[in-house]
């Protein structure tokens, strides 16, 4: 029995006009005779509405402890209104639905609120055995129950992972991202209009897309779909039933036949640079530092460090996203009369820019070719870090759609 998870992000149902389409889509493949769970997300900008309301009444005072609960209540809202406004529209054209909220079907989650994880999806609360009996399960993404019981939510783009969690438990054939776009493109289309839609992509290349920018998956759900080797596909919710719509497969790495150096480009500005002068130069500074950082809850992406002019001196440059740096500073701020460092700077006017692929695992001159024409853009680089499949770059935000262009077609990645 070919069971199918389909989920519509928040433009594909950014009003009823959209959701009575969304519905169209689902009606015509239940009536094909696929047994169908659809996961949906909050009307478009719905959920930045909710957010700054919860901000707004909880004030500034209140703490990450006393806010976070309450604010997931809030938040997860959104999508309890598409869920049932879908199941709605579904009705109205004879097919059988129901919505579904979090709590309803067990989704189980850890590691508190605001980005909570997914722990595990029981399954007697009788999703599998509606769905195979032919109703269409409405399913509102993002949102779960914590262990105590109260309402979670998985973080911002959290309906892609309810998405693959669903299709992995119900093991199902399909997971079809349907969004704004009509697949994964060698970089943002919204940036690079003559970007390329790839035809299949894989695991590995989109959680590198996906953490590093590439808002198109949230990078969760992609870490879960390589787990569990669900097959995704991202297509466009905009294609009527019946129209050619043959999105991006993610899929493993064996299933590409032609791996290409570089598949592509990504960009973050959400990012901030953390300039320690006159470090110590002695062991276990760096252990300080970063434990430090741990305790504040501080994830530190790329670190440099080099000797400074001065005698047994270190200058250490570390990057974090925007948010996390004003926790760091904090916490520095409290550790300068120790003797840790000597000088602190903190700016966000950065981005990162960042060239992935898995054929660079045996291509030599990426580096090369990446640096070469950043500095025809008479781009500097501030920082760089590397992984098998990929090469990030530090640069001043001012220049991030320039990099992205520049690379994109020095790594022949445009539409001719
Ligand atoms: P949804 O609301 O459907 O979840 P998102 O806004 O989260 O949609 O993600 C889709 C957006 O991701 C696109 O509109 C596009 O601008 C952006 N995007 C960024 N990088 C890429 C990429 N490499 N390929 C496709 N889309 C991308
Ligand atoms: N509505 C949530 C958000 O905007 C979850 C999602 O759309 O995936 O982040
Ligand atoms: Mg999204």
């Amino acid at each position: 029995m070919a069971r199918s998870v389909l989920k519509f992000g928040g433009t594909s149902v950014a009003d009823l006009e959209r959701i009575l389409h969304v519905a169209d889509i689902v009606a015509a493949r239940a009536r094909a005779g696929e047994k169908i769970a659809v996961i949906v997300s909050a009307m478009s900008g719905e959920t930045n509405k909710l957010v700054s309301l919860s901000r707004g009444a909880a004030g500034e005072d209140l703490q990450d402890g006393d806010f976070s609960d309450e604010y997931d209540v809030v938040v997860a809202s959104g999508e309890q209104v598409t869920s049932g406004l879908l199941a709605l529209s579904l009705r109205r054209r004879g097919v059988r639905a129901r919505s579904w909220l979090g709590w309803q079907m067990k989704m189980m989650t850890r590691e508190g609120h605001g980005s909570a994880r997914i722990d595990r999806f029981d399954y007697d609360s009788g999703l599998a055995e509606a769905i195979d009996g032919g109703e269409v399960a409405v399913i509102a993404g993002f949102q779960g129950i914590s262990e105590n019981g109260r309402v979670a939510t998985l973080g911002r783009g959290g309906s892609d992972t309810t998405a693959v969690a669903v299709a992995a438990a119900l093991k199902a054939d399909c997971c079809d991202i349907y969004t704004d776009v009509d697949g994964v493109y060698t970089t943002d289309p919204r940036i690079v209009p003559n970007a390329k839609r790839l035809e299949k992509v894989s695991y590995e290349e989109m959680l590198e897309m996906a953490s590093l920018g590439a808002k198109v998956l949230q990078t969760r759900s992609v870490e879960l779909a390589m787990n569990h080797k669900v097959p995704v596909r991202v297509l466009s919710s905009f294609a009527a039933p019946g129209d050619d719509n043959p999105g991006t497969w993610v899929c493993s790495e064996e299933e590409i036949v032609e791996k290409q150096v570089v598949n592509g480009v990504t960009y973050s500005r959400d990012e901030a640079k953390i300039t320690l002068l006159g470090m110590e130069d002695k062991p276990g500074m760096s252990a300080r530092l970063f434990a430090l950082m741990a305790r504040e809850g501080v994830n530190v992406d790329m670190i440099v460090q080099a000797n400074a002019r001065g005698e047994g001196r270190a200058n250490m440059v570390f990057t974090c996203t925007s948010a996390d740096a004003m926790k760091a500073r904090g916490v520095l701020e409290k550790h300068r009369d120790e003797g840790l460092y000597e000088d602190i700077d903190v700016t966000s006017d950065v981005a990162k820019v960042s060239v992935i692929g898995v054929g660079m695992k045996s291509h030599a001159g990426v580096a090369e070719t990446m640096f070469d024409a950043l500095f025809k853009k008479n781009i500097n680089i501030d920082v760089i870090a590397t992984s098998e499949i990929k090469i990030s770059v530090l640069i001043d935000a001012d220049y991030t759609e320039l990099a992205v262009r520049a690379l994109h077609t020095a790594f022949d990645l445009d539409v001719t």
